[in-house]
């Protein structure tokens, strides 16, 4: 069943016309699932299945995993996703990771544009301003890399007030960590 390319046929192409608003997503999903009599959670599966695909081809795949920590294994070439939150909030979770994978493809951009490397492993470059400000500003280019995939390259629906929600939250996440003062009492 090529249900995709009807519903990037019909819906798509009037949301991007007419610029609907982010609310209109979580409309067009519910019209889209009582059209073809699915359920709204296989709708964000599918797209979450186009990420595995674009993954694969990566030779990336991916673990979901119940509680699981959202992050990129370079060792294994896997990406773990949380089980735990529904198939939207999971699509959005690996569209950041996909961002992380173009950034790895791009690193000459982030060297380029950012003052530290952010693999770096010597445990005193990674107390340094320039380290946390090239790790924070790596989480934003994945998130925004990873839009753009899901937005433009494959052309899903993306509900941007969701997705900017997840974004804040991660980021604001790791601005804590950034900032948070160092504990020297233990004497290391
Ligand atoms: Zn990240």
């Amino acid at each position: 069943m090529n249900l995709r390319s009807h519903i990037v046929k019909t819906y798509k192409t009037q949301f991007r016309k007419k610029k609907m608003k982010n609310d209109s997503v979580s409309l067009i999903i519910n019209n889209i699932a009582t059209s073809f009599g699915i359920k709204k959670a296989d709708i964000w599966k599918r797209q979450f299945q186009d990420l595995e695909k674009w993954l694969q081809k990566r030779n990336f795949s991916v673990i979901l995993e119940k509680g699981g920590e959202d992050i990129v294994s370079w060792e294994t070439d896997t990406i773990t996703i949380d089980s735990n939150p529904q198939w939207e909030s999971r699509y959005y979770a690996l569209l950041h990771e996909c961002g992380h994978i173009i950034v790895n493809e791009t690193i000459e951009f982030l060297e380029y544009n950012y003052p530290s490397c952010t693999n770096e492993t010597d445990g005193r470059k990674t107390k340094t301003d320039a380290y946390k400000i090239s790790v924070v500003g790596e989480e934003i280019e994945a998130w925004k890399l990873g839009r753009n995939l899901g937005d433009h390259t494959l052309e899903h629906f993306i509900d941007h007030n969701k997705f900017d929600k997840m974004m804040t939250e991660c980021i604001m996440s790791y601005l804590y960590w950034a900032t948070e003062e160092e504990d020297d009492t233990d004497g290391t």
